[in-house]
């Protein structure tokens, strides 16, 4: 009956080499951090709690949004409701989510997304986070990635990248050219109880600037103080990632199958079309 929220124990060392094995094959930089989820609506909350923290003008944490500008996400109309939900969970309100509209292919319409933004900015309103899927939930179509890395990259925005399921794509040599463009992303979510295979619930987001990550969530308190020796020793601890402390050990589901993946019996790191995977 493990509490993994932290501690000096083999469930947060667990959760950690699973956070090292993911940033490897998301090709994400060793600085970036991760949590387990229950599954990917609360990754995506997660996300965009931490787009807003880093993004927001202002120190949301202390001042939240009184009198503040509106601060503006935007994803296609294909994009899960799980994202209307976090905007709406985050005190945003329904009007700050402007969903755009799709192309033949059901993928987001980056002309249509540039007008808005820019009209936005005109109102006085804060664009923070572009929301892209990896493989809608209707029909698994995945938008543009790398032209909204560009975009995000000169609008100054956070991209995350919904790949609830899509994301997985990047373990199988045929399909990761689909979501070619997901490793530039700010933030990933995805779960591992649907191509993963692995029993629910098991949800993750990467964070690439895990210090980010850590500012949105962390806040200290007397009984959990960080100690040199015992349980209260190691870090990083996950209650530190997201909004649970208690948390059982989701990590083990995943754990044991990923290191059967797609690797070279020898141990070495296997080219799957240019991702590097490398396994214990
Ligand atoms: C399944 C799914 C979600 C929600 O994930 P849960 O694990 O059910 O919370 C979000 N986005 C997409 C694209 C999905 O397919």
């Amino acid at each position: 009956n493990t509490n993994a929220g932290g501690f000096d124990q083999g469930a947060t060392y667990a959760e950690l080499q699973l956070l090292d094995w993911l940033k490897e094959m998301m090709e994400f930089p060793r600085t970036a951090s991760g949590i387990l989820t229950s599954g990917g609506s609360v990754a995506n909350l997660v996300a965009l709690n931490v787009a807003r923290s880093s993004m927001a003008p202002f120190a949301i944490r202390a001042t939240g949004h009184a009198q503040q500008a509106r601060m503006m996400v935007y994803a296609s109309t294909e994009t899960h409701n799980s994202v209307q939900r976090a905007v709406e969970l985050m005190g945003l309100g329904t009007e700050s989510l402007a969903l755009m509209p799709v192309d033949d292919a059901y993928r987001l319409d980056i002309s249509a997304l540039r007008a808005r933004v820019s009209a936005d900015r005109r109102a006085g309103h804060v664009p923070f986070c572009i929301v892209a899927n990896a493989g809608t939930v209707n029909t698994g179509a995945v938008d543009p990635l790398d032209t909204l890395a560009d975009f995000c990259r000169d609008e100054k925005l956070w991209l995350h990248v919904d790949g609830a399921f899509g994301a997985l794509a990047v373990w199988s040599p045929q399909l990761a050219p689909l979501v070619a463009g997901i490793e530039l992303a700010d933030s990933i979510a995805f779960d591992f109880h649907k191509w993963g295979q692995v029993p629910y619930d098991a949800g993750f987001l990467l964070v690439r600037d895990g210090e980010l990550h850590r500012q949105t969530f962390a806040s200290p308190a007397s009984y959990l103080r960080r100690e040199t020796r015992g349980l209260a020793a190691g870090a990083p601890w996950p209650s530190d990632y997201g909004p649970d402390l208690s948390r059982g050990f989701r990590a083990l589901k995943p754990w044991f199958p990923l290191p059967a993946r797609p690797r070279d019996v020898s141990g070495k790191s296997v080219d799957l079309g240019g991702r590097r995977i490398i396994k214990k």
